[in-house]
């Protein structure tokens, strides 16, 4: 039976010195049912998606039943929550093994919501069904965004309630990750005071991510520099789609540079470079606009963890480190301005690119123009709706514009077809994802849910059933809140 999964596991952070990580089992559950599956995403991972919708497959999916070859464990992590170090760990999640792919890719394969674990600290170690599907949703359209994440293979609902401010179904996400380093895991690493542990950790990760480096004459400095250039270029496109993470602690930043962590998190509407959507974040400090910052500010701590393996002599080691920290920036601003040139349309790089992108955020944010949909108008030229349109900042800024795409020397479709590419018809908005998980939730209802997968699996499509679900919220609508510890 087993074998008809195409499971084929490894579980090298097994072999890692044991602190890192405890062993644990998943909770058993009483009522497993598979609601969502990921057909693609098993297929790609070597998996028969028949063989996970079936019973046995459920129970492996709810924590039942370990997979062959799995060696279920908890990590053990620490990290910087809204700035203030704190000791964590998977608290709700369990890595059930190491999927290697039939191209020879290894993806951790995690349960999330699968019960208590050594680092749960006060909590229950459950997931309910809500957060967890639209943690589904919002990782497989980050996916389809072209945008590396950390992925969704399965929910499943457990027949347990879980307690939230109220009684809430319980699930288990299936989690599929490059892996699960975070910047929070070196953090604890270097806790430890033991280099040697340290070391094995630095290789791993290494081996695993950058397994280019290994021959440099300062691999652990240039680990550093292969997580400064992901980090650059994941947030990077986080702002061009217009993602807030909402949480970007340093245990939720990874260090293959995946998103990971879809608690708060939110798409912005309108835009707005101060929007916060998490309730606990009185102060803004993981706003849309401040992401670069604090990825850098994450970044410097990954780099304090670093140093004792980066030189001997540690005042060296912090300056090799600020150095390379030091590209952040400028790293960060190329990958931004040249995906900002490829949703314009601009071909090559001008010098005045850089204002000509400045001075169009700063209309849209003056005329609360809608982000997504200011490109797809400029794409489509739609410049009917709206105040921004009607503006005479907005006309004079279009004839720049259209004088620099005029240097593309190419007819407009040819410039058109690469904006389709680069702007999205559709983005996970929340108010839609909200429309398709209270059915699910509260009736079983999943038609609208795999609606809204199937409409967000192909954003550069732009189908016109797209468009429906393009149109933003009732401008009438109270602000769009997440919550966290969900
Ligand atoms: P997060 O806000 O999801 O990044 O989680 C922060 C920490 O809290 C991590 O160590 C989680 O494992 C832990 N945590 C979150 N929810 C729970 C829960 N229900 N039970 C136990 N630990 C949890
Ligand atoms: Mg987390």
């Amino acid at each position: 039976m087993q074998s008809d999964f195409g499971f084929n596991f490894d579980n090298s952070y097994a072999r890692l010195p044991g602190i890192l990580f405890s062993f644990q089992e998943p909770a058993s559950i009483p009522a497993p049912q598979a609601v969502v599956i990921n057909d693609e995403l098993a297929e790609f991972l070597g998996l028969s998606p028949q063989a996970l919708r079936s019973e046995a497959g459920t129970a492996v999916l709810a924590g039942n039943e370990n997979p062959p070859g799995g060696l279920p464990l908890a990590q053990a992590y620490a990290g910087h929550q809204f700035g203030h170090f704190t000791m964590l760990g998977d608290g709700r999640a369990i890595l059930i093994g190491e999927q290697i792919t039939p191209s020879g890719q290894r993806y951790d394969l995690q349960l999330k919501g699968s019960g208590r674990t050594p680092y749960s600290r006060g909590g229950d170690g459950k997931a309910a069904l809500g957060p967890m599907l639209r943690e589904y949703i919002i990782s497989e359209a980050m996916h389809s965004l072209k945008i590396p994440t950390t992925r969704s293979l399965a929910v499943v609902t457990t027949g347990e309630q879980v307690q939230r401010e109220r009684l809430l179904p319980g699930a288990v996400l299936t989690r599929v990750a490059a892996s699960h380093l975070r910047v929070g895991t070196f953090q604890y690493a270097s806790g430890l005071r033991d280099e040697k542990v340290l070391k094995q950790l630095a290789d791993y990760a290494i081996k695993r991510h950058y397994p280019d480096i290994s021959l440099e004459a300062n691999k652990y400095l240039a680990l550093f520099r292969a997580a400064v250039r992901a980090q650059a270029s994941l947030v990077a496109g986080w702002m061009l789609v217009g993602f807030v993470h909402g949480v970007m602690n340093t245990d939720n930043m990874t260090i293959s540079g995946e998103t990971i962590d879809y608690g708060p998190c939110a798409f912005m509407d309108t835009f707005d470079p101060a929007v916060v959507f998490s309730s606990i974040d009185y102060h803004g400090r993981y706003a849309y606009a401040n992401q670069p910052k604090i990825a850098a500010w994450n970044l410097a701590r990954f780099a304090e963890a670093l140093l004792p393996l980066i030189d001997d002599d540690q005042e060296k080691a912090r300056l090799l480190a600020e150095d390379e920290l030091k590209n952040f920036h400028a790293q960060y601003n190329k990958d931004f301005l040249d995906g900002m040139r490829r949703k314009l349309g601009l071909k090559g790089a001008q010098e005045e690119d850089a204002e000509l992108v400045g001075d169009l955020l700063q209309l849209m944010y003056e005329h609360r123009a809608d982000y997504t949909n200011t490109f797809l108008d400029l794409t489509f030229g739609r410049f009917d709706e709206g105040s921004l349109y009607r503006s005479e900042a907005f006309a004079s800024w279009k004839l720049r514009w259209q004088k620099r795409l005029s240097g593309n020397a190419e007819p407009w479709e040819e410039t058109q077809k690469r904006m389709k590419q680069s702007n999205p018809a559709v983005i996970p908005r929340n108010h839609r994802v909200e429309e398709a998980l209270r059915p699910a939730v509260q009736a079983g209802d999943y038609r609208p849910l795999h609606k809204l997968l199937q409409i967000l699996a192909d954003p550069f499509s732009h189908s016109p059933e797209q468009a429906e679900y393009a149109a933003p919220p009732d401008p009438e609508a109270p602000p769009y809140r997440t919550f966290c510890g969900t």
